[in-house]
């Protein structure tokens, strides 16, 4: 499905092309050969015609891989604030994230699977006669499946959301350093926060949940501090980019 989705599937819904402000693209390009990233696709998506969120991301894998953004991003952010987004879009790029991702979700769903697996083996060997089924393999232990899958998933979310948080917050670091335009990036979160109706800081229950980008305010207070080039500290992708 990420191989195919971005070629097959999201063209049906919405027209993709290349970028109509060709100046816009030349920097955004510029940026991109910058963070290693050559003849880099870049879509623009007419997204305006369903919403007015907005939106940006990176999706596919290997000849399909390329990064997208909403026409409504465009419209609404100035070009330095667009170029960070795009940053961190390219964060995700570079740093292998849909490949990572793939992997560590396959072990996550392998993991969980073994766990229903084991504990259903105890629940039939000690409720077997109250259940009606005495094997795994009976038809009949499928809602026990269900019920099972349904609550591991639940005790799971967690170290989902954790991961994507962990991802994200990376690719919000590699824009911070290849750009070194903290008022932009974090008056694109305002601006994104505004756009998209969003609640800046939320609960802990929520977050560990719900959230698989960091909260908002965290994500400003971070693009308002992090600075290790002013002290002369290299950051940590720096050794990735051109130039
Ligand atoms: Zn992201």
């Amino acid at each position: 499905m990420i191989l195919i989705a971005p070629v097959v599937i999201d063209p049906l819904f919405n027209t993709f092309g290349p970028m109509k402000d060709k100046v816009l693209e030349r920097r955004i390009l510029d940026l991109a050969s910058r963070a290693g990233i050559e003849g880099a696709r870049v879509f623009e998506v007419d997204k305006s015609a369903d919403t007015n969120t907005v939106n940006a991301y990176v999706t596919g894998f290997g000849g399909s891989k390329r990064i997208v953004l909403w026409d409504t991003t465009i419209k609404k952010l100035a070009p330095d604030e667009l170029l960070f987004v795009m940053s961190h879009e390219m964060g995700h790029y570079v740093l292998g994230h849909v490949v990572k991702s793939i992997f560590f979700f396959a072990g996550l769903i392998l993991v969980t699977l073994y766990a229903a697996y084991r504990i259903q083996a105890g629940l039939i060997a000690r409720h077997g006669k109250a259940f009606g089924f005495t094997e795994l393999s009976d038809i009949a232990s499928l809602p026990l499946v269900m019920v099972l899958v349904g609550v591991l998933s639940f005790v799971i979310t967690p170290v989902a959301a954790g991961y994507s948080r962990w991802q994200e917050h990376e690719a919000d670091r590699f824009g911070l350093e290849i750009t070194r335009n903290n008022h932009a990036a974090a008056t694109a979160f305002v601006k994104l926060q505004q756009e998209n109706l969003g609640v800046p800081r939320r609960g802990l229950l929520y977050k560990l949940w719900r959230a698989d980008h960091p909260l908002l305010g965290e994500r400003i207070d971070f693009c308002n501090t992090y600075r290790p080039w002013e002290k002369g500290t290299p950051g940590r992708y720096e050794h990735l980019f051109k130039q």
